[in-house]
């Protein structure tokens, strides 16, 4: 699975199906991903609502519960499903409107189910057996409900598709609908291990600023390997724009991207953000 502007394909699968939903706005440069469900009947019909102009609402993708993967809008197009919405982060800073600046993935899923007897409905009235429910405790509630599951298939396209768009995007953040528009939506609610997600695949990202979340830029640091190449741009493809900076060295950090630093010497340059030790708040 790649992406081609801003599309997805699979050469030689069926797996990724494009389609096109109206409900969209302008461009955008997404750094998050808000992981939704569709308390829907199937990936089809959720397709087909979320493509209905009269509905007013939509997302990048729809998983469904074989893995296939349905595409609505591009990733750079604002699509329309956090509605309002907003979130704190860990370093303080609040942020509002996340359909400007994130990518919309919703999973086929039943949602929220009630037990009658034996029997597990949703709330458009099919039956889902035990072995395909989950009780357990919200996040943002207290008392357990049941939830339909999602298939390890579906957890699996999730987890590989976030992969890509952290690798095509300046992908920062994956969040739940439910965090950031709490009490007004639980999805994806307690079936989906998105603790555990975010964990595996932002681990990296999140390693620069382990324990001390909070950097006030311009900050004072000190180069804490051996030798440190210091570069053009904020990747490994930047070019060396001098010698490498050596152990011990005192750098001001101007700003962070994706895991590098923004550091002045005698020049500045873009370093990789884990050999720098920085004064934190
Ligand atoms: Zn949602």
């Amino acid at each position: 699975m790649k992406v081609v502007n801003h599309v997805l394909h699979a050469e030689g699968s069926e797996r990724i199906i494009h389609s096109e939903s109206p409900n969209r706005s302008g461009p955008m440069s997404p750094d998050t991903i808000i992981i939704h469900y569709t308390s829907g009947r199937d990936a089809e019909s959720s397709v087909e609502s979320l493509s209905d102009p009269n509905v007013k609402a939509s997302a990048h993708v729809v998983i469904a519960r074989d893995g296939r993967i349905f595409q609505l809008i591009p990733f750079n197009i604002i699509a329309w499903h956090a509605g309002q919405s907003s979130y704190r982060f860990a370093d303080g800073t609040m942020r509002e409107g996340f359909n400007r600046f994130s990518i919309g993935i919703e999973i086929d899923n039943a949602g929220i189910l009630t037990k009658s007897g034996n029997v597990y409905s949703a709330w458009f009235g099919r039956t889902y057996e035990e072995k395909d429910v989950l009780k357990a405790i919200h996040r943002n509630e207290r008392t357990p409900r049941f939830w339909h599951r999602f298939t390890e298939t579906q957890i699996a396209a999730v987890e590989e598709l976030c992969r890509l768009l952290i690798k095509e995007y300046n992908i920062k953040h994956i969040l739940g609908h439910e965090e950031i528009s709490p009490g007004r939506k639980v999805d994806p609610g307690p079936a989906f291990p998105l603790d555990k997600l975010r964990d595996r695949i932002l681990k990296q990202d999140r390693k620069t600023n382990e324990g001390n979340l909070i950097i006030n830029f311009p900050s004072n640091g000190v180069v804490t390997t051996n030798k440190l190449n210091i570069r053009s741009d904020p990747n490994e493809l930047g070019e060396k724009i001098a010698r490498p900076l050596l152990q011990g060295t005192r750098v001001r950090v101007l700003s962070e991207a994706n895991g590098w630093y923004r550091v002045a010497v005698e020049i500045e340059g873009w370093v990789a953000g884990k050999y720098v030790g920085v004064d934190q708040v």
